[in-house]
């Protein structure tokens, strides 16, 4: 049985570790993929330490050339995406067309980023003084860590690896557990690109055992993080002990606004898209729909129904929804179903595991509905990353904003209206860091930045124009060209 390898200094290296985890296949758990080694603090540190060596070459490559490796790999991406799709669909439990919309998006990812090696750089800005030229230039930070969660084990790598290499980085990657597979295919695809060895290295293993020792290691000198704000707030705090960079991409409470002049039909699609699309398992998934009460009840009959045309199951034979990630997760989303009742929010739709017609190998759950919810509750406040949409009525404009805000997150928010002088309060107002109007919460183009406001994230955006500013120190030059201006000015 396949047991995957960490890859450091340019080889695919067995872990000592005798700890390994399974890797199931979320819609039939009785598929093992392989096994995940618990690697060992030494064996993160070796990478660092690969890393480190690897550092210097790498940085005085030139930018186009960097960014060339990047647009090898976009190719040979290109190439094997429909076998990447699969082993995505099988590993973490999307459909296919999911994991074909999350491999495009790298390839946007790979491409946007690959061109930086051609066009980034500082700027040039006035003197105070005679015959000064002055400008900034970036530089690369060092050894950088990334460290993912599993719901998009391809795209979320790609937005960081590749700004942090065309930058001119090392970097150090410390994947989900739950997808190693998708992982290990992933470095063999830059490996494959040819990046010279040490440049990207990847360690697998327990968060807290791996991500601490590449944490703590003195060569690190930034930490790009997505996943829960848990383990945030965990490493936020450690790097904030050693005074390195960190940027956390981290939970997220969706709200759509449903105002009185909507498209009720768009809005019923985008909000069923937003909510049971990738199985809730988005951090811009739609969690909170916000309906002005003139228009509740149709709204609500409505996405009741579309829920009800969903056919769950496995992703790779033709479901629209797939399964839970895992054991943890299934429990998770039921724990919340059984809270949302107990709090006096309505069921109307779902809100069971399914285990009939061939489903009972699988962490199946029903895409659920539950109106009349108030903003108060645990439903309406915590991150499901579920199925699970609530429902939540109000009266006008003003109630609605309060209600979308009512939350410590803010990555994204849709309003559905065709009134022009919403559209700009909404945006005016909305304390999120992506705004849809007239489409859902998910989704994002790569030359786009990406990320939320509040206790969503942290540092600045990934993706984008400003997504080498992470990954990259500014250094601010003068040149007294004459050698003449500090002589007749004393400071
Ligand atoms: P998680 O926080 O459990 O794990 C994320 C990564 O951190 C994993 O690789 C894990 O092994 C590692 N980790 C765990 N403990 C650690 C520690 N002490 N030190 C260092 N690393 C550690 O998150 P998850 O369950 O994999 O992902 C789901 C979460 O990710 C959700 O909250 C979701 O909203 C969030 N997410 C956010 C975005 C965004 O851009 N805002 C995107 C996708 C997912």
């Amino acid at each position: 049985m396949k047991r995957y390898p960490n890859y450091v200094d340019g080889e695919w290296r067995d872990s000592t570790a005798e700890r390994t985890v399974a890797n199931l296949n979320p819609a039939e758990t009785h598929e093992v993929l392989g096994h995940v080694p618990q690697s060992t603090p030494d064996e993160a540190r070796a990478a660092v330490d690969a890393a480190q060596r690897a550092f210097g070459p790498w940085r005085d490559t030139p930018a186009p050339v960097r960014g060339a490796a990047l647009f090898r790999a976009l190719a040979i991406l290109d190439k094997e995406k429909e076998d990447l799709c699969r082993l995505l669909s099988r590993e973490e439990g999307k459909t296919f067309k999911e994991a074909m919309g999350e491999v495009q998006r790298s390839i946007n990812i790979l491409e946007y980023t690959a061109a930086e090696g051609r066009r980034s750089g500082g700027q040039t800005v006035p003197s105070e003084l005679p015959s000064n030229f002055c400008y900034t230039v970036r530089h690369p930070l060092g050894v950088v860590a990334c460290i993912t969660p599993w719901n998009f084990p391809v795209a979320i790598p790609v937005w960081k690896i590749a700004p942090a290499l065309v930058a001119g980085n090392t970097v150090v990657f410390k994947p989900a557990t739950l997808t190693p597979a998708t992982a290990s295919h992933l470095m063999s695809v830059f490996e494959r690109a040819g990046l010279p060895k040490g440049v990207l290295n990847m360690v697998l293993g327990s968060g807290a055992t791996v991500g601490n020792a590449i944490l703590d290691h003195d060569a690190v000198r930034a930490v790009s993080f997505t996943g829960s704000n848990e383990v945030g707030a965990e490493i936020y705090a450690r790097s904030a002990a050693r005074m390195i960079r960190v940027q956390c991409e981290m939970g997220g409470k969706n709200p759509v606004v449903v105002l009185p002049d909507a498209d009720l039909e768009l809005a019923v699609e985008c909000s069923a898209q937003g909510a049971f699309g990738s199985t809730g398992q988005r951090c811009t998934a739609t969690s909170r729909v916000i309906v002005d009460e003139r228009v509740a009840d149709r709204f609500v009959e409505a996405l009741v129904a579309r829920a009800a045309r969903i056919r769950v199951g496995n992703g790779l034979e033709g479901a629209e929804m797939g399964p839970a990630v895992d054991e943890n997760q299934l429990r998770t989303d039921l724990k919340y179903i059984e809270i949302g009742q107990d709090e006096g929010a309505r069921l109307v739709r779902g809100g069971s595991r399914l285990t009939s017609d061939g489903l009972d190998h699988g962490y199946f759950v029903e895409p659920t509905v539950f109106d009349h919810v108030t903003t108060s509750m645990r439903v309406a406040q915590e991150e499901i990353f579920g199925p699970v949409v609530s429902v939540i009525r109000v009266k006008g404009f003003d109630a609605a904003i309060e209600a979308a805000n009512s939350v410590r997150y803010g990555l994204a928010a849709s309003v559905f209206t065709s009134d022009a002088s919403d559209i700009f309060r909404f945006t005016d107002r909305i304390e999120a860091g992506i705004v849809h109007i007239n489409s859902g919460t998910p989704g994002g183009e790569a030359q786009l930045p990406f990320g939320g406001t509040k206790a969503t994230g942290v540092g600045p955006r990934e993706q984008g124009p400003g997504a080498l500013e992470f990954f990259t120190e500014i250094k601010t030059v003068y040149v007294d060209y004459t050698g003449q201006s500090r002589k007749s000015s004393f400071y």
